[in-house]
């Protein structure tokens, strides 16, 4: 009997989802966004699940080294880019492409004196969300100074990111496209801009590559879709097992602070999974689960390791049932997410190490 949480992976899903965003971009190469651990699906695996993408992104060079380090080969571009000369002559070493954002990438690109060369390279270019990004009018002067580096060896694409992306028809995404596609003319470079949001509603931004994370692993951008309605397949299924049921008489209380009290004789369930394993304290007295097919709500507070389950509507429940935390077509990570008050994005990437990831195919 599993009486641990395990996060079921699904590697026909990402393939099917990967294949979406092929739907959506037919004509764009896909760079896919395997950061924070494939939003917490596991790095690797999702790496050679999803083998037929074109490059992979992830935040941190760190990240990277991971990959080189597990025979991952293909172009892996480096979001956060390198902060000195030590990381970006690392990050040739192992053919690694760290995003030029800044003007003091400049200068190190300038000062690198090396033999390995960088194929792959990307300038990410600021277009109106003001996070990272060299000013557009100062990409022309950026691309004579990196014309001149020793170690970039081929050309060099624009890359932007959309502040808004998931407000569908948001006059920003326009302007911040428009600035960028001036450039792409003015300078004849490919353009990388898309995240998922982008390129499922607003086609013109797809151009030659596109960079979706989210959508990859089955899961909506959009606050009023889930993945499903996309046509996408969500990857994930979080799952755990009832550890103890036991009877409570009326007025007895439930979990830290006695904040939930039964208001009649009930059965109550305990579950292996608490926000030590990144299910949030705030589904308190909010999440539900699923047993036996059945919506369960999630009653008291949210402990380390356990959650407890009012199950009055599921009478047949017993120790060693399965539950569903999320990944379930009447519990979606979307669902759960919004109950926290925050995006899925979230969930995922927080899952914590301890709880397993399972592969399965289809
Ligand atoms: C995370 C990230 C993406 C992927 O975005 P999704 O919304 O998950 O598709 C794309 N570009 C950048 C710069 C990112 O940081």
């Amino acid at each position: 009997m599993q009486t641990f949480p395990v996060a079921r992976i699904d590697l026909a899903a990402l393939k099917h989802n990967l294949q979406q965003v092929r739907h959506y971009a037919p004509e764009s190469q896909v760079m896919a966004v395997i950061k924070a651990n494939a939003y917490g699906h596991g790095v690797f695996e999702v790496a050679r699940a999803l083998e037929e993408s074109d490059a992979f992104a992830v935040a941190r060079l760190s990240e990277g080294l991971l990959l080189r380090r597990n025979g991952i080969g293909k172009p892996i571009v480096i979001l956060e880019g390198v902060s000195d000369l030590n990381e970006l002559e690392l990050a040739a070493k192992h053919k690694l492409s760290p995003v030029i954002h800044h003007q003091h990438h400049l200068e190190l690109f300038s000062q690198i004196a090396t033999s390995d060369k960088m194929s792959f390279c990307w300038l990410m270019v600021e277009t109106g969300m003001h996070r990272l990004g060299i000013a557009a009018e100062q990409v022309e002067q950026a691309l004579s100074v990196l014309a001149r580096s020793q170690v970039i060896d081929g050309p060099i694409g624009l890359m932007s990111h959309f502040a808004n992306a998931d407000s569908i028809g948001d006059v920003r995404n326009e302007s911040q496209l428009t600035v960028m596609l001036q450039l792409a003319e003015q300078t004849g470079l490919e353009v990388c801009m898309a995240n998922s949001a982008a390129l499922i509603s607003l086609s013109q931004s797809q151009q030659q590559w596109v960079r979706p994370g989210l959508m990859l692993y089955g899961v909506s951008p959009f606050d009023d879709k889930c993945g499903e309605a996309l046509g996408l397949k969500p990857a994930m299924q979080l799952v755990s097992s009832l550890i103890a049921v036991y009877a409570l008489k009326a007025g007895d209380e439930v979990g830290y602070g006695g904040t939930w009290r039964a208001s009649k004789d009930q059965r109550v369930g305990v579950v292996s999974i608490g926000y030590g394993d990144g299910y949030s304290r705030h589904l308190s007295a909010k999440g539900h689960v699923i047993i036996h097919g059945i919506k369960l709500p999630v009653i008291g507070r949210v402990s380390m390791d356990t959650i407890c389950i009012d199950l009055s509507a599921c009478p047949d429940a017993a120790v060693g049932d399965e539950v569903v935390l999320w990944g379930h077509e009447r519990l979606p990570v979307e669902q759960v997410a919004q109950q926290i008050g925050t995006i899925a994005y979230e969930p995922l990437s927080v899952l914590a190490e301890r709880v397993r990831r399972e592969y399965h195919y289809g």
